[in-house]
């Protein structure tokens, strides 16, 4: 896992990578809604980039970022 993120709030370079976003509840997955060729959407997983210094998350990003997004 890469790491050469730096911390836009306290400058440190300990970020930790590719934390998977959960919910605290069990009422389903947090993520990114796409349209598949027969289904309205699925959900791509939501993963977090954090700083383990000050907890600011650095960035959020998926890891199939080619999918046909579903924006409304
Ligand atoms: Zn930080």
């Amino acid at each position: 896992m890469e790491n050469m993120s730096i911390c836009p709030r306290c400058g440190g370079n300990n970020i930790t990578a590719g934390v998977r976003v959960n919910q605290t509840a069990d009422a389903g997955t947090v993520g990114l809604s796409y349209k598949t060729k027969f289904v309205i959407m699925g959900t791509e997983r939501l993963y977090a980039d954090i700083c383990s210094d000050c907890g600011t998350v650095v960035r959020f990003f998926v890891k199939n970022p080619a999918r046909q997004w579903y924006t409304k």
